[in-house]
């Protein structure tokens, strides 16, 4: 595979700095709900809150971390804290799940090592992500390639972790949990150790400069200084301006979303963040029209990839009720456990983006290579296509009996090729749109989709048929399985549609990216 050779040494640093962390961040998660449930004894409806609320604050944080590595602390502090803020936490989960006789302390405890898991992945994982890019010259075509390298990365520690934090903390014994969270908090530390010894060694621009040093914002002011480039300044006006447009946008928006969600206090923040933070880049008088029409790129793309996690990340929640429940799992008289189908989805990642650089480099020499948008609304496709595909195999399905594994399987497997159309081109197209001094905190603004996403998903995975209960959306009645998964078809089917139909004047509209 020719696309995935002769790329910079740095990239398999961030490779293997990815796959330590997401080991962890995965591990924690895979046992996190069983966890709450088994060992502190939460009822099934509380943990599924904090578990929904853990998943998209964690995809918030990157808005603040993406800021302060721009503005101050340069990339590779931010990975550096990033990572040792979420040892932290994997060490204070490791300790309330060792605290199990004295509940209070031990909920304190996982408290506060959710708050250190939020808090350091905000500072790492939108600066990892763009460190990426900064390996390149712009305009570099391996961009694309790179980062799908860098997403197989993602998965290999998102596929193994399951496996084996799953093995040391489920194991029916509520005291086992904490070897569950010591292995995810042992890979942080690693992933600590890792980047610390490591980046001096590898972390080099294409001109042999280190990189992710200076904070992107002032690296940016020197280039322009040097190349005579000045960006106009916002006077006392416009910032008065700003202020009571922002504010009075934010208390607006708090009051729609408090009185939607009422008293789901961050709902109403994260949906309320998602544009308050958007307008407010906008409003920044320093960009040019071309910084600003990219962006606007940036973010439309982002609003229909909400849709995409939203219908994805029912793996989960009712994809794993499905495979629970109305799947026929028996594979030679042994029974295959329900949450093992979480991990077809990286394994799959893993093969796909191994022939997926080379697929688009094919398609490119023949220049048939679709735009970074259209790939994206070929994502949301293959994913409209997955739900049509189950759609089929439960159609004709008898209540109570349950169906072969077949379906969810090639479920997963169309999913994953729209997610490797889709996310890491998603990153690498973030990366070429963005100004330099905004390119964390852009990675964060893509982030927010992920956020607002988990949380639409809870909602949605909420229409999962029950017997004896009516539910509907958009006045559509969801009675079976076929109706449910109809929903997912056509919701990622229509925001597809609307996305191609868009891609050429987006393209336009990122003046001369690719
Ligand atoms: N699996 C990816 C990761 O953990 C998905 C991230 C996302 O954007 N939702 O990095």
């Amino acid at each position: 595979m020719s696309a995935l050779k002769g790329h910079p040494k740095g990239l398999y640093l961030i490779f293997a700095t990815s796959t330590a962390e997401r080991f962890s961040y995965y591990g924690m998660r895979a046992i996190f709900i069983l966890f709450l449930t088994q060992a502190l004894l939460f009822d099934k409806e509380a943990a599924a809150s904090i578990y929904g609320s853990y998943t998209g604050l964690v995809y918030l944080t990157p808005l603040i971390g993406g800021y302060i590595a721009d503005k101050y602390w340069g990339i590779r502090r931010s990975v550096f804290w990033g990572a040792v803020m979420m040892a932290v936490g994997q060490f204070l989960m490791f300790m309330s799940a060792s605290t199990l006789n004295n509940t209070e302390l031990a909920h304190w405890l996982m408290y506060g090592g959710l708050g250190f898991l939020i808090l350091g992945n905000g500072c790492f994982k939108p600066t990892v992500s763009s460190l990426v890019g900064q390996l390149y010259e712009p305009g570099d075509k391996r961009l694309d390639a790179a980062y799908t390298i860098f997403y197989m990365g993602v998965n290999v520690g998102s596929f193994a972790a399951p496996l084996i934090c799953g093995y040391l903390g489920d194991t029916g014994d509520p005291h086992d949990f904490k070897w569950g969270f010591l292995a995810a908090g042992i890979m942080t530390l690693f992933t600590v150790v890792l980047f610390e010894t490591q980046k001096n060694k590898y972390l080099f621009s294409p001109s042999g400069e280190a990189i992710g040093i200076i904070p992107d914002a002032k690296r940016e002011k020197k280039e322009d200084k040097a190349d005579h480039i000045s960006h106009p300044k916002m006077d006392a006006r416009t910032k008065i301006r700003n202020l009571i447009i922002i504010t009075v946008l934010t208390a607006v928006l708090l009051a729609f979303f408090g009185y939607i969600f009422t008293g789901d206090w961050i709902s109403v923040g994260i949906f309320t963040a998602c544009i308050v933070f958007p307008v407010l880049i906008l409003l920044d008088g320093s960009l040019t029209k071309i910084e600003r029409s990219r962006i606007f790129v940036i973010y439309i793309v982002a609003f229909f990839v909400i849709f995409f996690w939203a219908a994805y990340e029912q793996a989960g929640a009712s994809l794993t009720l499905f495979a629970s429940e109305q799947t026929n799992r028996d594979i030679l008289g042994w029974e295959m456990p329900a949450s093992w189908f979480q991990s077809f989805n990286p394994l799959f990642v893993v093969v796909l983006a191994y022939i997926m650089p080379g697929v688009w480099s094919f398609l490119n020499k023949r220049k048939m290579e679709p735009s970074s948008p259209t790939k994206q609304a070929i994502g949301l496709l293959l994913l409209s296509l997955g739900y049509l595909f189950i759609c089929f195999g439960v159609k004709d399905a008898v209540p109570g009996v349950k169906v072969s594994m077949i379906w969810l399987t090639g479920l997963y497997f169309i999913h994953t090729m729209g997610e490797i159309a889709l996310s890491p081109i998603g990153l690498s197209m973030v990366n070429k749109l963005s100004p330099l001094r905004f390119a964390s905190l852009m990675m964060g603004i893509w982030y927010l989709s992920t956020a607002t996403a988990n949380k639409f998903a809870g909602m949605l995975s909420g229409l999962y048929p029950e017997d004896g209960k009516v539910k509907t959306i958009l006045g559509f009645q969801i009675a079976t399985m076929y109706d449910f998964f109809m929903v997912f078809v056509v919701m990622s089917g229509v925001a597809s549609l609307i996305l191609f139909l868009l891609s050429k004047k987006l393209q336009k509209m990122m003046h001369g990216v690719e």
